[in-house]
């Protein structure tokens, strides 16, 4: 049979073209159902779309060559992860205590990647507009993989330290792990757009580089190189995300003057939820990572007041202004991981993480780094906590604080304009009284109090009673509450504690030829 050449296959398609065949070319308006039937959660939110074509799609990338630039990166990663396992890398980081920031991450992180991945699939079915869902279908897939690689390249760590082998588990159940799950749980069961709005815009535009910089440099700074080779794995997809996100908040706000104050609300809640997950960042950066990167304040410095000004800056010609109570953020820089770290030293019982009393150095090092407030507030603690720890009488905080009610963090941080009372709001809601940490969070809870009443607060249930194993009794004498919580998380020995007499330490001594015991033998 004669070939016929047709059109299509005897013209070579630009990239452009082809881009808007596989992408516009795929939409169509339904008929057996209506449109708004079919996309049925588009209009509630009061964001007023009205061409869906005027959305710009800054890479046009197509799937086919998604995958191919894909697969080139994974061939890469795994050569290294492969690498890093065979010549035992974990040993080369600057000293076992660095591991725990990995615990964090792996715990409170990559199971967000996954929460991620869930919630651009659902945008990517919600959306009317075809753009906006080739963008969400391919982020979906990208925090997959951020999920896999992650959980495969700590996997290493996982092998020679606790903590690491049930993060799934652990991510659902551990009291303060409720702070990033619920940030992500309150995007997923948001509207589409706040979705959007709450994740690619104020998450990955705002604040990723607040998340993603501090881990990387500081693996990098301690020797850990698996973890930046995912990092870097990673970046080339966080281009793309940010991108979405910027993208979508400006087509939002050409679309129709009316969504300005909606998208206005979401930049401000998301902004402050966002803002108070990141505690767990800036403790990581002052007091966790052995050999340090950066301070807390010189991060959130130059990564929210000096870029994110000018992006604010920039928004401004839609009427967009800075996220609301950003100054509270930047007069509480200074107090902000100390609040943390010590909420972690008093419940170092049940993290799934090794804390310390911070060691001189570290104390100096935040002397000079917080010179208003470190020497004022925080060494006269932590050196009373260093000699009680000489006594034998490590204090642990045996009460369960009161969590707040949006955030879940404990009541634990100060007011802003004065760091020796604890920041406390409350608001009443069909007779109850509420519990918040801070202005933001009550404002967030006051708009939309039917959905935060049901948050599952870690310490109500726990008193509850909702946290312990099927089948636990704890009417038994001698019941143990702590104990049976414990073993509800699936902790095991040395997963949480101190890491002075941990196992951990142990074995990082006994590697590293530094153990006492090792002493004697290295003489002989
Ligand atoms: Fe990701
Ligand atoms: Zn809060």
């Amino acid at each position: 049979m004669e070939k016929i050449a047709t059109p299509a296959a005897s013209k070579k398609l630009s990239l452009r073209e082809k881009y808007t065949q596989m992408t516009r070319g795929l939409g169509w308006e339904t008929t057996y159902q209506p449109m708004d039937k079919v996309f049925d959660q588009a209009k509630f939110e009061g964001i007023k779309i009205h061409d869906w074509d005027k959305w710009e799609d800054p890479f046009r990338l197509t799937m086919d060559a998604y995958w191919k630039y894909q697969t080139e990166k994974e061939r890469k990663l795994y050569a290294i992860i492969d690498a890093f396992q065979q010549t035992n890398g974990h040993l080369n980081i600057s000293d076992g205590r660095y591991v725990n920031t990995l615990k964090l991450f792996l715990t409170g992180i990559s199971p967000e990647e996954y929460s991620a991945h869930r919630l651009f699939a659902m945008l990517g079915r919600q959306f009317p507009g075809v753009g906006a869902r080739v963008a969400c279908q391919m982020q979906s897939i990208d925090e997959l993989r951020h999920a896999q690689t992650q959980v495969h390249t700590i996997s290493q760590y996982n092998k020679y330290f606790n903590g690491m082998h049930d993060f799934r588990h652990m991510h659902d159940r551990v009291w303060y792990l409720s702070v990033p799950k619920s940030y992500f749980e309150d995007a997923m069961t948001a509207g589409p757009f706040e979705a959007i709005t709450a994740i690619s815009f104020g998450f990955e535009y705002v604040l990723t580089n607040l998340i993603f910089m501090p881990f990387m440099s500081a693996a990098a700074y301690n020797g850990d190189m698996a973890t930046v080779t995912f990092g870097f794995s990673a970046q080339s997809d966080e281009a793309r995300h940010m991108t979405l996100g910027i993208e979508c908040i400006k087509f939002m706000l050409e679309q129709d003057p009316d969504n300005v104050p909606i998208v206005q609300r979401w930049i401000d809640k998301w902004f402050w939820r966002g803002y108070r997950v990141l505690t767990l960042v800036s403790m990581m950066l002052d007091y966790m990572v052995p050999k340090k990167v950066m301070s807390w304040k010189e991060a959130w410095d130059i990564y929210f007041v000096q870029n994110g000004g000018s992006l604010f800056n920039d928004l401004g010609r839609y009427g967009i202004r800075m996220p609301k109570y950003w100054e509270q953020t930047v007069s509480c820089a200074d107090r902000l991981s100390s609040e943390a770290w010590n909420t972690f030293y008093n419940y170092a019982a049940a993290a799934n993480f090794n804390t310390w009393c911070p060691s001189e150095e570290n104390m100096d090092w935040m002397s000079e780094k917080y010179p208003g407030t470190f020497d004022k507030y925080y060494r006269p603690r932590f050196e009373y906590y260093r000699e009680q720890e000489k006594l034998g009488k490590r204090f642990y905080n045996t009460t369960l604080p009161m969590l707040c009610q949006c955030c879940q963090i404990p009541l634990v941080f100060s007011e802003p304009d004065d760091a020796t009372k604890t920041c406390y709001r409350e608001s009443d809601y069909n007779g109850d009284k509420y519990h918040f940490c801070s202005d933001g969070c009550k404002d967030i809870f006051d708009y939309e109090p039917e959905k935060y009443v049901q948050s599952w607060l870690p310490v109500h249930q726990i008193y509850q009673g909702n946290c312990f194993k099927p089948g636990t009794d704890p009417t038994v004498e001698g019941f143990d509450p702590l104990a049976a919580v414990l073993e509800y998380y699936n902790f095991g020995p040395g997963d949480n504690m101190d890491y002075v007499g941990s196992p951990d330490e142990a074995n990082w001594l006994k590697w590293k030829g530094l153990a006492k015991e090792d002493a004697p033998k290295k003489a002989a």
